[in-house]
């Protein structure tokens, strides 16, 4: 069996540390395989990327979307290299986070470092998206 290889909290912060990078990765796994998606209603009739807002509009059912549309990182003001970090501590800790002490790690208030912990949990293992061996997101 191959060994699992996970990222260190090193290479993660490098690869991770901005959002641009975190929304770059996340329309690289979420529209890789059959390309730019309506996140409401999934079709494929849409305009192409406003590039200031980064948001697409879909011609089927007239609302603006991107790649974090109904996903758990949908109607957060949360940046989103926070919660890649989250979903990073979450997943690489043997026993699991406290809301307390992700609250310090990533300098935000307990409770929504709660409500974070709660929605990444809530997502489920079967729905998450591998990447680079170890670490995952979710959809
Ligand atoms: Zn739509």
């Amino acid at each position: 069996m191959k060994k699992k290889f996970v990222l260190s909290s090193f290479e993660f912060q490098k690869y991770f540390n901005t959002d641009f990078k975190c929304l770059n990765f996340l329309e690289k796994i979420y529209y890789e395989k059959d390309g730019v998606k309506c996140g409401h209603c999934s079709s494929k009739n849409i305009s192409k990327k406003n590039k200031k807002t980064g948001f697409y509009f879909c011609k089927n059912c007239n609302k603006r979307f991107n790649v974090r549309t109904n996903t758990i990182f949908y109607r957060s003001k949360i940046k989103l290299s926070k919660w890649f970090y989250a979903i990073y501590l979450l997943q690489t800790s043997r026993g699991g986070i406290s809301s307390l002490q992700l609250s310090k790690q990533i300098r935000l208030r307990q409770a929504t470092a709660w409500f974070m912990l709660h929605r990444i949990k809530k997502a489920g293992k079967e729905k998450m998206i591998k990447w680079r061996g170890g670490v995952s997101i979710f959809k």
